[in-house]
């Protein structure tokens, strides 16, 4: 199967003409927004987990009619778009699944329970305790036993073993992707590999997915042999998450001649590396143990995302750091202190940048990124 690029762009308005005809047949499909929603749960309850994050400046301001302007605009665009009735795979969201991460959006799903039903996850934020791990593995039991009564399903065991292979093979086949701009030259641009990482969350159908990955990477390596070497600064994205809309810090990187050769945030390799240990007798201690072990800076302390950084500098041979911090996210920016030190303490130029999702910055933000990649020796 000859897989491309465009082929991922395709996926978001193909998977809605598929979601709405699935609604007709009386399937039903569970919205989430962030990465410690276990999809795995919603595939096994026979639903259609579908990706809700706000990505886009449009709703912002229908958002702030309602929430306050001083808000993360991952948040105010994500509330946005329910409030408006402006995303599709909103408008056919039987539920939607929130987590208490941050405490913009934690107060935000209470809002939202308005417009649509919102379950809201209680994460403990602190993973390396035995408690936490236990209280996360009762949510996890929470939420089985409520898409169970709110679909009307039953989620086996069985079936919960089938979606954690699913899911598994889909980490895997997505990282063997990124891992190949480990390599110089790259084969993926940072807005190739936002592509890829952001257009399959909307994938409706699995199988199909797995197949295009690892089309995609094959079709990648073989591409890569005999490249001519083009020699760009290697730019590494750390902070806050970024998707196809909220994309401008990786078009700036790179029009400024750097390369993003890889991406931390959730929206890239942050749960790349994870997998649900399959040899374990319960697929609900499996599942907990994964997702608790998510570095996002709602943990505290972090420790892994600062060991994850550093292996991804030195694999994916970087050149510069750029750490993106949303407006008000209390979380990322406070971190960016620590990860400034570390980057620095590796020899490399450290930028950290805080901006929102308009094009009021793009100037002052082009002009240190520009200032950022002179430094790259
Ligand atoms: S940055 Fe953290 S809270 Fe935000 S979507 Fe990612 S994992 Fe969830
Ligand atoms: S970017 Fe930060 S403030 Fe915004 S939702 Fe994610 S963790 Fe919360």
């Amino acid at each position: 199967m000859s897989v491309n690029l465009e082929d991922f762009m395709s996926i978001r308005g193909a998977s809605l003409m598929k979601i709405k005809e699935a609604k007709d047949e009386g399937q039903k499909v569970v919205g989430v927004y962030c990465a410690y929603c276990p999809r795995e749960m919603i595939l096994a309850a026979g639903a259609i987990p579908v990706s809700l994050c706000g990505t886009s400046e449009a709703p912002i301001a229908a958002a702030e009619t309602v929430l306050p302007r001083n808000l993360c605009p991952l948040i105010k665009s994500s509330y946005g778009f329910a409030a408006t009735d402006t995303c599709p795979f909103f408008h056919f969201s039987d539920l939607v699944i929130g987590e208490t991460t941050c405490d913009g959006k934690k107060k935000m799903f209470e809002i939202m329970q308005d417009i649509k039903p919102v379950y809201v996850m209680q994460l403990p934020h602190l993973h390396q305790l035995d408690a936490a791990l236990e209280l996360w593995v009762k949510e996890l039991r929470r939420l089985r036993s409520t898409l169970e009564e709110e679909l009307d399903v039953q989620i086996t065991d069985e079936k919960l073993w089938e979606a954690i292979r699913t899911v598994n093979d889909e980490t895997m086949a997505v990282k063997a992707i990124s891992d190949l701009n480990k390599m110089e030259p790259p084969v993926l641009s940072g807005m190739d590999l936002l592509t890829v990482t952001w257009s399959r969350s909307f994938s409706s159908d699995r199988e199909k997915l797995l197949t295009m990955l690892n089309g995609l990477q094959q079709e990648l390596a073989a591409s890569q042999q005999g490249q001519a070497r083009v020699k760009k600064p290697r730019v590494l994205l750390t902070g806050c998450p970024v998707g196809l809309g909220s994309e401008k810090v990786i078009r700036l990187v790179e029009e400024a001649g750097g390369l993003i050769v890889a991406m931390e945030n959730c929206s890239g390799y942050k749960t790349l590396e994870l997998q649900s240990d399959t040899e374990l007798d319960d697929p609900i201690i499996a599942l907990a143990q994964k997702y608790m072990e998510i570095p996002c800076s709602c943990m505290s302390p972090n420790p892994y995302r600062f060991e994850l950084l550093e292996r991804m500098m030195e694999e994916f041979r970087v050149d510069a750091v750029v750490d993106l911090t949303w407006q008000a996210c209390h979380t990322y920016n406070v971190e960016a202190f620590e990860v400034g030190n570390l980057v620095r303490k590796k020899g490399l130029p450290y930028l950290h940048l805080e901006s929102d999702y308009s094009s009021s910055d793009l100037e002052t933000l082009k002009i240190r990124i520009e200032a950022l990649l002179e430094m790259v020796v």
